[in-house]
């Protein structure tokens, strides 16, 4: 679980900082509060695996293209997860 800006306790779920972007919000589970995430650390967040899925496009070989969308794919999803800090917002 992830900390709530509101309250302060571990009230958001992993699934939903996941699917969570700038716009969407995510409901606390201690408190009931909504928070976000905000454009420019989402996109720096997003910006990696961005950059290997666009890589994908432009290889050769098949195996590569396949684990560079693999590994874009799963950094867009890890690096949003782990680094992109909640803000307060008022649902
Ligand atoms: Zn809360």
């Amino acid at each position: 679980m992830f900390r709530c800006p509101h309250c302060d306790k571990p009230g958001i779920k992993p699934l939903r900082k996941v699917i969570l972007s700038p716009g969407l919000l995510a409901g606390c589970t201690v408190c009931g509060e909504f928070s976000s995430v905000r454009y420019p650390s989402w996109l720096i967040a997003m910006l990696p695996g961005s950059v290997l899925m666009l890589a994908a496009l432009f290889v050769e070989s098949e195996t590569w293209e396949w684990g560079l969308n693999i590994s874009g794919f799963l950094l867009m999803i890890v690096l949003p997860l782990l680094f992109t800090p909640l803000h307060k917002e008022n649902g």
